[in-house]
This record gives structure tokens, sequence and C-alpha cells, in this order.
């Protein structure tokens, strides 16, 4: 009888053993510490947070035992279309509004993948009507073998997790895996990293140019029909790009013009990105605690005229600098917390008046008392960085900025 072995005991293992268990085949999980006997597997699931060159991993390829990606292995067995994206930022904006355009058209629709629900959890309900929409971390696309997908999307590369790759170049060559598994591909063409993806397997989306998805004046080119970005719910220029790349997969998996709108204005965005969460003394509170990076930072700030930003979070190596212009123009005071503190002040204090400070709760105190002396009306909470030095993760982190606002709007609202 067949045996499996499930390396990661995370929602992801989780989910392979629901699948292994469905289809009754026998497996154990990995227990770190505890000692295995490589030849007593035929096969292993490996989670995509489990280190690719961990010494088991390493031990069972060497006994020749096929190790599965948890994508991997779910796609082994769904049927229907695929469409897949991927990308540094936005891709579970973009994967859940071409779900939920799928969705309110009637279409049998899955979503998973990184969006946190594991592609075995549903792989076996999929049939030959459903689309199944998946988020791809790269950590998931470089464990892909014989995974074949429709229609596949890179948003944008820009560096992050760089505390896990060597450079950056290792990490755009594990983004760009990608283009190996799908049939078809919708690439940001303004992404300079991106420029060498040509062939007629490419559909490009830009802000710029005239591409097969494209922005002119306010409107959202696509062909044969177009959206005015004016009606739709989500603001901010990258939200823009999200809509382009959303609309160029839905294109592509053939839906029409009047679909594409229907999905677009009722899609009411993910919490944690840009959200609006409050109001105080006429001062808007905004939570972004996704922003875990550069990039996302950056387009949190392009999406406000002013704002006292409050950032900071776990150390990863990542190169600040290019905001010093954006935060001089943009940010009336900056509030840090967090392992960055100490060094986005350093780099920053020219720019603009910085703050330090030790809590999540006093930044929302300081911010609010900032931004009321100045005159400023929001504060942006977009931290740059991962939450992992003060909490479990970025929800954890949203919610309690959102606590603090809320308490804030009790006791002065
Ligand atoms: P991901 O799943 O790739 O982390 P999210 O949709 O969760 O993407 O958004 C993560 C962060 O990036 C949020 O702060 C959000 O406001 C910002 N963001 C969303 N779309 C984009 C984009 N196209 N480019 C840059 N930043 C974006």
């Amino acid at each position: 009888m067949l045996k499996g072995i499930i390396l990661g005991k995370g929602v992801s293992g989780k989910g392979a053993s629901e699948l292994l268990r469905k289809l009754r085949v026998d497996f154990e999980f990995y227990e770190d510490g505890k000692g295995v006997n490589a030849d007593e597997f035929d096969f292993a699931v490996k989670s995509p947070g489990f280190p690719p060159n961990h010494f088991l991993v390493r031990r069972l390829k060497g006994r020749k035992v096929k190790v599965y990606g948890e994508v991997e292995l779910g796609y082994r067995f769904m049927k229907g279309k695929l469409a897949g994206i991927t990308g540094t930022n936005g891709k579970s904006t973009t994967t859940a509004l071409v779900h939920h355009t799928l969705k309110v058209n009637g279409y049998k629709t899955f979503i998973g993948g990184n969006y946190g629900i594991p592609v075995s959890s549903f792989a076996l309900e999929t049939d030959e009507e459903s689309v199944s929409v998946l988020e791809l971390s790269s950590f998931q696309i470089e464990d892909l073998t014989s995974f074949k997908g429709d229609v596949g999307a890179l948003l944008n590369i820009t560096p992050d997790h760089l505390d896990r790759y060597s450079s950056f170049a290792e990490y755009l060559k594990s983004k760009v895996k990608i283009t190996e598994h799908f049939e078809t591909l919708v690439v940001n063409l303004d992404d300079e990293s991106l420029k060498e993806l040509k062939g007629s397997k490419f559909y490009g989306f830009s802000l710029k140019r005239e591409g097969d998805f494209y922005l002119k004046g306010e409107e959202l080119v696509f062909p044969g029909f177009k959206i005015n970005r004016r009606e739709l719910p989500l603001k901010g220029v990258h939200n823009t790009e999200n809509y382009l790349c959303a609309g160029g997969i839905l294109y592509l998996l053939g839906l029409k013009g009047e679909e594409i709108e229907k999905g677009f204005k009722t899609f009411k965005g993910l919490p944690h990105r840009v959200e609006e969460v409050g109001k105080v003394k006429g001062i808007t509170f905004i939570n972004d605690s996704k922003s875990t990076n550069v990039d996302s930072l950056k387009k949190a700030l392009l999406s406000f005229r002013e704002a006292v930003l409050i950032a900071g979070g776990k150390e990863k190596g990542l190169d600040y600098s290019e905001l010093k212009d954006l935060i001089r123009q943009k940010v009336k005071a900056l509030i840090l917390l967090g392992e960055t503190a100490e060094r986005m002040e350093e780099l920053f204090k020219g720019e603009t008046k910085t703050y330090r400070v030790s809590s999540l709760k006093e930044a929302v105190k300081v911010a609010f008392e900032k931004a009321k002396e100045i005159g400023c009306k929001t504060v942006l909470f977009s931290p740059g960085c991962s939450s992992f030095d003060m909490f479990k993760n970025f929800e954890e982190r949203g919610e309690a900025f959102k606590e603090e606002v809320k308490r804030l709007e009790e006791k002065l609202g």
C-alpha cells in the first residue's frame, strides 16, 4: 500500500492530509527531531514554508522518493480551468477580484493557494465546468513540476523576501518560473524586470502605453470594451494595475465586458489593504497592515495627497532609500516602531519629522496628536515591513491597529 509523508504541519500540510484521507492513502506527518526512515515512504508532500534544502528533502530525493509541493499534489486531482496569479504585491487582491467576478456572474469557481486555502482542500470538488483561481507565492511556484494552467499572471516584481533568497535575481528567477506552467500569461509591461517576456503566449497590461489591456485617460481599455476607473470602488494607482491584470485574465478566460464590469463594480476589496477603518475628529485612519515591503508602502503613499505615516516592523534587509522623495513630499510626520525603526529614522530624519514609539497603541496616539497639530486629515498605517517582530501575522497587526483606532473613537469620537 502507498504511504506518504507530509512535511510541514501548517495550513498546507493539513490541506494535503485532508486530500490523502479522502483518497484513502496512508500517510504520516513529519515530526521535527524525530528520526525518519526514508525507505518507508513512496512519496512526500512539502508545504511551501518547509525549507527546500532541509536534510530530509535531500535524503528523500536521494532515495528517489517523489517530493510534491502541496499545490502540485492538489493540481493532479483538479478538473476545469485554472488561473494563477503571482507577483510581489497585489496577488490576494487580484485573485479575490477574479474569483468574485466569476462568482457574481454565476460561474462555478474556487479560490486558493497562497490565499490561505490549500488547493488540496477543494481539488476533488472541481469539475469540467469550474474555474479555479490560485494565488501563487514564489515558494509555491518553485515546487511546481507537471502543473499546467490556462491563464497565469505576473503582476509586478520588486525586492522582497531577501532574507530567504540569496539575491533579487534569485527571487526574480523563482517568480518567472511561472511562465513555464501556464498556456497564456498576463504580464506587467511597465515592470522593468519583466520586459524580456515576449512572444505569442504573453499579453501585456500597462498604465503608461498601449498594451493588450491599458489605461487611457480614466478608462481601462480591453479588446472590445472599456471601463471607467472613476466608477470602480478600489482607488489608488496600484488598484488600477490590479483591475487591468484581473480584467486581462477574465477576458482570456472568455468573460464578456459586461460580466467583467459587473464584477469590478461589486468587489469591495480585502481588509488590511489601504482600508479605511475609522474617523476621529475629522482625521481618517487607514489600515494597510498587509504592506510588508518597499513597493507596497510606496503605492500606499501614492494613494494620498499627504498623511501622517506609521511604519516599521521586522528587519529583512530591504532598501528604503528610494522612498526619500515621497516621504519628503507627502509625509507630514513619521511615526516609527519595530526592529527597523532606528534604521528608518536615520534614513528619513532629513525628510520629515520622525518619532520613535515602542507599541502600536503609542503609535496611534502620537500619530493622532501630530495629525491634529499639523492639520493633516489622514493617518496611514503602512508598515513596509513584515509583522513577525511584534505580531503573529499581518492580520493580527491590522486588527490591533483597528482596535486602537476604535478606542480612540470611543474616547474622543
Ligand atoms: P499580496 O497577496 O501580493 O501580498 P495584497 O493584495 O494582499 O497582495 O496587497 C499587499 C500590499 O500591497 C497591500 O499593502 C496593498 O495595498 C499593496 N498592493 C496591492 N496591489 C498592489 C500593486 N499592484 N502594486 C503594489 N502594491 C500593491
